[in-house]
């Protein structure tokens, strides 16, 4: 079967949905068991080097198949090395994907825990902020004298804010270095339990019958399986099998890190702003993530766009950078140009599905094909339970982490495309 390269543009709306809930408290997710020693292991062909490929690639090598990872660039060269890596255990309650993200929360910790994330990957708790800032505001009263500042909020936030409101804390919302998870990750697979990493773009699935039996990289090469995932991304629209079935689309987004001189100023507070720019400007929704590293990473400026073949290909609009920038100076001295100097400019893009909704599953009619996508703006979030889940669902024909049933890609049969 041949996969053909279709692409359709789409509208959604953007960044995260903050609709917050009561917590409940933690629950412990099995990690998945090897397989005994006389059985043959599955092999698995997994394409896609982000979070979800990665993920998925580690728990099924953890669980004992033999597992090849194809990237056609670099493992988290695209969203998944770029993102926020922020973390919520309950803003999605209340939807479908609020198992998915609880699981999910839990085991990035339990994870951390095993893989040393606090030092490999950055991984910490951090309390949560929702502020609304306007330029013009001249005397806010964050810098009125005769106002004091809420205590919530930390000094290095000196600019024109009010109503700031604590909407997460340690225990229910913390971060990762996406980037530096996702390489750990397949580090582990790699040097633990076996994988292989083939750096080559899929081209197409050959079957036998009505299975998969294999995979062709471009130039060639032929990869025997008895599996194979599709983790592509915003990319995974470009293949028929998955096209023809349901859109994948691309949001691209925009961020920047910044290096502020005085690192330790920085407290572990992420920011969720309500931004209103001088001069009447369109009010946006930008999100600031200070790291254990020192840096600040902060992101926003979204719009549908087109997915370009190569991820390195991928630059940023310099309108989009340059406001974002001016967003850093205005909430904070530490982040302008005199405070701070700008490591990377940078974009990149959601993969988003037309029902919000991740699409985790095998894909009806061709045996042995799954799908793992469509996991918007939180996929480095839902990456570990999405992978834990998967694996489950490749070696033992079900999940007992998550119910997949909302996320079947079968829910797609029958329905027109738009
Ligand atoms: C600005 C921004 C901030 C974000 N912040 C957060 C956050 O704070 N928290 C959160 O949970 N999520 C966040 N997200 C969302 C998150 O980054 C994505 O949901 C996630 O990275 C998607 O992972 P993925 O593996 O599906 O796709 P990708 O990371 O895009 O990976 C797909 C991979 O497939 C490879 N590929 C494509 N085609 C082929 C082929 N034919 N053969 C082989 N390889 C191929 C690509 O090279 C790429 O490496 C953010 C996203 C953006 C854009």
């Amino acid at each position: 079967m041949n996969l053909a390269v279709s692409f359709s543009p789409s509208t959604l709306t953007l960044f995260r949905t903050t609709t917050f809930s009561i917590t409940s408290s933690a629950s412990t997710i099995p990690l998945p068991l090897r397989p005994p020693m006389d059985q043959t292991p599955k092999r698995v062909v997994v394409c896609g080097g982000g979070v979800i490929g990665v993920c998925t690639a580690y728990f099924l090598a953890k669980k004992g198949a033999a597992v090849t990872l194809i990237e056609k660039s670099e493992v988290a060269c695209a969203a998944s090395g770029k993102a926020g890596g922020f973390l919520a255990l309950d803003w999605c309650d209340g939807g479908p994907v609020e198992s998915l993200a609880r699981a999910s929360f839990n085991l990035h910790r339990s994870l951390s825990a095993e893989l040393n994330g606090p030092q490999s990957y950055g991984y910490r708790p951090l309390t949560t902020l929702s502020l609304t800032v306007t330029e013009s505001d001249t005397n806010p009263p964050s810098s009125s004298s005769t106002t004091s500042k809420p205590s919530t909020v930390p000094s290095w936030i000196d600019g024109p804010i009010r109503s700031p409101r604590t909407i997460g804390t340690l225990e229910t919302t913390a971060q990762v270095h996406p980037q530096l998870f996702t390489r750990t990750l397949i580090a582990k697979a790699v040097e633990d339990h076996g994988a292989q990493v083939v750096t080559g773009k899929l081209e197409r699935l050959e079957l036998v019958g009505d299975r998969v039996g294999s995979v062709v990289v471009e130039g060639g090469r032929v990869i025997e399986c008895d599996s194979v995932v599709l983790a592509l991304g915003p990319w995974s629209g470009k293949l028929e099998v998955l096209s023809s079935l349901f859109r994948v689309y691309g949001l691209k987004a925009h961020s920047i890190v910044l290096e502020p001189r005085e690192p330790n100023s920085i407290t572990p507070h992420a920011l969720f702003l309500s931004y209103y720019p001088s001069r009447g400007g369109k009010a946006i929704d930008p999100e600031v993530y200070p790291r254990p590293t020192g840096e600040v990473y902060v992101c926003g400026m979204s719009a549908e766009e087109e997915v370009p073949e190569n991820p390195d290909e991928i630059r940023g609009k310099e309108e989009s950078i340059a406001m974002l920038k001016r967003v850093a100076k205005t909430v904070s001295s530490h982040l302008g140009e005199g405070g701070a100097r700008v490591k990377a400019e940078q974009a990149c893009f959601l993969p988003c599905t037309d029902d919000g909704v991740p699409v985790i599953g095998e894909v009806p009619g061709v045996k042995g094909c799954f799908v793992a996508t469509g996991h918007s703006c939180w996929g480095i979030l839902n990456g570990p339970a999405t992978g834990a889940a998967m694996a489950e669902l490749v070696i033992d024909g079900h999940s007992t982490i998550i119910d997949l049933k909302h996320f079947s890609p079968a829910r797609f049969l029958g329905r027109r495309k738009v």
